[in-house]
């Protein structure tokens, strides 16, 4: 392999090998995807598909997807761009809004596909230094040369922030894109899309594949003013505009149809998570308020990259960080009941040993 193409390999590696691991007998619980199926509605518009609608192309304005999100989250059709997942919808909008020479901001601690994203489109990039409670400093977002762009909740931390200060970024970026990305909303209190009428710089990225639990169809999709949507647009290309594959299409539109389902499964991660919070804390671990389907922990006595190759060793996945700030703290997503009760088993014999 030539200089060139090793650099770009190396460039684009933010998944440890191994980790995504299909394994039935592993708990896995480093990826946070949902650990329950997906909506009942979802297998039954695929079937619908299958009998004979594969032979045909899918539309390619995605119209019944994008009035189907508009409807659930409050705005119209053409406020709505669909991907194949969020990452996509995320490097669409890195062409679209970001540009070389112009330096972009994001949190020291967030998503790491963020730097991917910014090296592969050569753009520059500031890291706005998180607080030492992990929150956000707003203020050090504004007035950002190239643009913003934050996870709310923020990830791997799990921490929410309040919808008045993202109005405050966005008041402060006036000529440039702020993009929220929106991939954990549905466990937290209020999306920032209300604030997309307001603000025509404002460009909310959403998910279906932890809410929704549909991570293997890969759907996600981007709201803001027409303007942005358009810019987007212009990126996919001509032919497949606002499209996905049909599967993904009927499923992911049947997925929001079913709100009963939807609130059913939220309410019950929600639950698990308060739960699977209070047991830790009484174990010794410090975490952090969690507005996410994971939690982000750490424990006095015991280093997390211990505590993480242990249970790897007792078939159970977490994800650990190997970054400065962060590698004393474990990523836990929040599975079944049964998961977690079996997790904070293990977790309790592992620091009785260290004792
Ligand atoms: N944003 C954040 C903050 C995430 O954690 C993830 C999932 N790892 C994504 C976006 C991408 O999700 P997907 O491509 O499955 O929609």
């Amino acid at each position: 392999m030539n200089k060139f193409w090793s650099e770009m390999v190396n460039r684009t590696e933010p998944y440890l090998p191994g980790e995504q691991l299909n394994d039935p007998a592993i708990i896995k619980l480093n990826t946070n995807e949902n650990p329950y199926p997906p909506s009942p509605l979802v297998k039954e518009a695929i079937a619908e598909q299958l009998e004979g609608q594969l032979r045909l192309y899918p539309s390619p304005t995605a119209d019944s997807l994008r009035e189907t999100i508009a409807e659930t989250v409050g705005v119209s059709k053409d406020e709505v761009f669909i991907g194949n997942g969020s990452d996509e919808v995320l490097a669409f909008s890195f062409m679209a809004f970001f540009h070389p020479g112009k330096p972009i901001h994001f949190p020291s601690i967030t998503y790491s596909f963020y730097p991917v994203y910014a090296k592969l489109f050569n753009i520059p990039y500031e890291l706005v230094r998180v607080n030492e409670d992990f929150t956000l400093p707003a203020e050090l977002f504004f007035g950002s040369e190239g643009g913003v762009i934050l996870p709310n909740p923020n990830a791997p931390t799990s921490l929410y922030m309040e919808l008045s200060s993202i109005e405050s970024i966005l008041i402060n970026n006036p000529d440039t894109v702020v993009i929220i990305d929106e991939a954990y909303i549905d466990f937290a209190t209020v999306s920032a899309v209300e604030l997309v009428k307001s603000y025509e710089n404002l460009l909310v990225v959403q998910t279906t594949s932890k809410s929704r639990s549909l991570a293997g169809l890969r759907v996600g999709y981007a709201i803001g003013h027409p303007g942005l949507i358009k810019a987007l647009v212009r990126i996919k290309d001509s032919f497949n505009s606002y499209t996905i594959d049909r599967l993904a299409l009927a499923g992911a539109t049947a997925a929001f149809k079913d709100r009963a389902y939807f609130d059913k499964t939220i309410m019950k991660i929600k639950e698990t998570r308060s739960r699977f919070i209070e047991t830790l804390q009484e174990m010794g671990f410090h975490v952090l308020p969690s507005q996410a389907n994971f939690v982000f922990a750490t424990h006095a006595d015991r280093a997390a990259s211990d505590l993480y190759l242990q249970l790897k060793e007792e078939g159970i996945l977490v994800r650990h960080f190997n970054q400065p700030g962060i590698e004393n703290y474990l990523r836990i997503s929040i599975g079944t009941d049964e998961q977690m009760d079996c997790l904070l088993r293990k977790l309790e014999q592992l620091l009785m040993v260290s004792t």
